[in-house]
């Protein structure tokens, strides 16, 4: 089949900056893609690089989609590069709706409430405990670890009964720090610890990852892999060492992310599925891959929003639970069409 194929850039402000490892993040950039089939019948696909991690960037992606023309099929991916992950990503998302799984007749799935870094998050917790989070997660790595360590146990008795915490030091710590904390955390209800520790550089990589993989099979606490997986090729690596923690993934990231996630739910692999800051275009498909996944599922890393300056950029409001109707209820074309 044949799809008239359109494209459009953004530049999308953040509510408030994001801090990361990268320094602070103002704005989102990415394109949005629209395929128009013979029927009329149009769908997106959001392109949303972070570079960063390793992804195309945006001009990259953009330069590809001004190759393509103004028609697009199923043999055009052929003619997208390997290393343009996040726009293969949009364009099988866009051409393959139709094939997609149905997720109507799907529930809910819980979503993990974020915390600020330090003492701050003591006074978020109540708020969003009578909102009804039950899993929250707290950014560590940021101040002094020691500090950080003798918090603990006051968030911890913070949090309402049977709730539990995620903490997610993007990859800030040395062995002896990841030591320290899995330790601390062994008899408490800590659901996982994301990213302990982490390297750029690659003949440090390979070091950290055998860290990693004792760390995991020396403590009862999980580690989730968060910035260790960028790629689909990273996901495989990790499945064939037999990666015991959670595998953190963002599917618009993901070249190919439905067979990357079938080699998940194959592997019985423990997977939280995770926001790239993107608009409701790219976390509906996100969202959808969430709802359609056979494995356990655990609590959603999409407590993000209100995210944009401009709401109409958001995808469903944060609460803690998103239903699967609320995902088939966002409508693309008010994003697409907010660009014009
Ligand atoms: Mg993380």
């Amino acid at each position: 089949m044949i799809f008239r194929f359109a494209y459009r850039r953004y530049q999308l402000p953040f509510r408030q900056p994001v801090r990361t490892a990268h320094g602070l993040w103002a704005e989102r950039e990415g394109l949005l893609l629209q395929l128009e089939n013979e029927a009329g019948v149009r769908t997106l696909g959001e392109v949303a690089p972070i570079s960063w991690f390793g992804t195309e960037t945006v001009d990259e992606a953009e330069e590809v989609c001004r190759g393509l023309g103004s028609e697009v099929g199923e043999t055009t991916l052929a003619l997208v590069p390997e290393r343009c992950v996040c726009l293969r990503h949009a364009l099988s998302a866009a051409l393959r709706r139709s094939a997609e799984p149905s997720i109507e007749g799907k529930k809910a799935l819980p979503v993990a409430a974020l915390l600020s870094a330090g003492r701050v998050a003591f006074d978020q917790i109540e708020p969003k405990a009578e909102a009804g989070f039950r899993v929250f997660k707290w950014k560590v790595g940021v101040g002094d670890p020691a500090d950080e360590l003798a918090m603990l146990d006051d968030l911890l008795a913070k949090l309402p009964d049977g709730a539990k915490l995620r903490l997610d030091a993007n990859g800030a710590w040395d062995r002896r720090k990841a030591e320290r904390w899995l330790e601390r955390c062994a008899d408490r209800p800590v659901e996982f610890i994301e990213q302990p520790c982490y390297a750029e550089a690659s003949q440090d990589a390979a070091r950290v990852d055998d860290m990693l993989l004792g760390l995991a099979n020396d403590y009862p606490t999980p580690i989730a892999l968060d910035e260790s997986i960028v790629s689909s090729g990273d996901v495989s690596r990790w499945l064939d060492r037999g990666w015991p923690g959670v595998f953190v993934i963002k599917p618009v990231l993901l070249g190919d992310a439905r067979a990357t996630i079938a080699r998940l739910e194959k592997a019985k692999a423990h997977v939280v599925f995770s926001s790239a800051l993107e608009t409701a275009v790219g976390a509906k498909a996100a969202l959808r891959l969430a709802f359609a996944f056979g494995g356990e599922p655990r609590a959603l890393g999409f407590g993000v929003w209100p995210l944009f300056r401009d709401n109409r950029f958001d995808g469903p409001y944060q609460a803690p639970f998103i239903r699967a109707q609320d995902v088939l209820a966002v409508n693309e074309e008010v994003v697409w069409n907010a660009l014009s």
